[in-house]
């Protein structure tokens, strides 16, 4: 396995898989690398010639208060399992060459980046977008994988690949999660015991949605309610928000129907975790996925 540290070497390796006609798939990630992410490395070793994951804690999609400095950095290990994973090169530039100094150059897109997390994180999805447009340019891959779990993220990132023109399949994998429905993340890290309890509260709120969409509730105000009032229920969370919308706009709908992403960003402690689940209601034939 290949770590490469500079836009410029990685450009001279991948002229030569190219030449060569070899397909590339494409993980990029923050790193502190979980089962989640493993499970997009797969799906691309299974599909590619070359399998390239990237690690960058992204400064330009964090708030001034939040967690880059704190964000779990364990290279090694991070290495040593995409090692194990049969990865072929790891991207690990340095901030100081991605924002060279001067940078100027940002991606917004806009009516997708404002909504939902983007409320709370203000600039949070145009660093995203800004830093997947810069790593697509300089890997190059004929397919990227993003994972479910950031459901407005991979909305947003499919929208800039198609109003850019980019020439890259974008392949979007389901959340993995603990046994107990704990949506694997590196935030779940800062958890202390009670506090991973206390967490299941998201997904258990996500199942509360679902139960009441399969026995027929509709409104979304009213689901929302009871999502709201389960979680209200632990003293320790905070809820940022909870929403239903539709999945590619990702606009409020009142009623179910179509595709519907319901999504929430809940605080345990200070920790704020993000969760979601997407279902498909038509009159008739009704999907809610398990
Ligand atoms: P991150 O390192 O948090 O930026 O995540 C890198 C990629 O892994 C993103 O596409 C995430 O959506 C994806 N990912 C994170 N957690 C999970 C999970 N539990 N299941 C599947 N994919 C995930």
């Amino acid at each position: 396995m290949k770590v490469i540290k500079s836009a410029a070497s990685l450009f001279k390796y991948l002229k030569k898989l190219k030449a060569r006609g070899k397909s590339v798939g494409f993980v990029p990630t923050m790193g502190a690398l979980h089962a989640g992410h493993l499970s997009l490395i797969r799906q691309a070793r299974k599909e590619n010639n070359i399998v390239a994951v990237s690690i960058f804690v992204n400064p330009a999609q964090f708030g001034p208060q939040e967690d880059f400095k704190n964000y779990p950095r364990p290279l090694p290990k991070d290495l040593a399992l995409c090692r194990k994973e049969k990865v072929d090169f790891v991207f690990l530039p340095r901030p100081e060459d991605m924002y060279a100094e001067g940078f100027s150059t940002y991606i917004s897109v806009e009516g997708l980046s404002e909504t939902l997390c983007g409320k709370s994180r203000p600039g949070h999805f145009r660093g995203v977008a800004t830093i997947v447009a810069k790593l697509l340019n300089i890997v190059q891959p004929d397919v990227i994988y993003l994972g479910q779990k950031d459901a407005q993220q991979a909305v947003i990132i499919k929208r800039m690949v198609r109003d850019l023109n980019i020439p890259v399949k974008v392949k979007i994998m389901p959340t993995l999660r603990e046994i107990n429905g704990l949506a694997l993340s590196s935030r779940n890290a800062y958890l202390d015991k009670k506090e991973r309890q206390d967490a299941l509260v998201l997904s258990k709120a996500l199942a509360l949605a679902k139960i009441l969409i399969q026995s027929g509730a509709r409104d979304t105000a009213r689901i929302i309610g009871s999502m709201r009032r389960l979680i209200s229920k632990k003293k320790n969370a905070k809820i940022d928000y909870i929403a239903i919308v539709d999945t590619e706009n990702l606009k409020p709908v009142k009623k179910i129907s179509g595709n519907y992403l319901i999504a929430l960003a809940v605080k345990i402690g200070k920790t704020r975790l993000i969760d979601n689940f997407q279902g498909r209601f038509s009159t008739q034939s009704e999907s809610v996925p398990a």
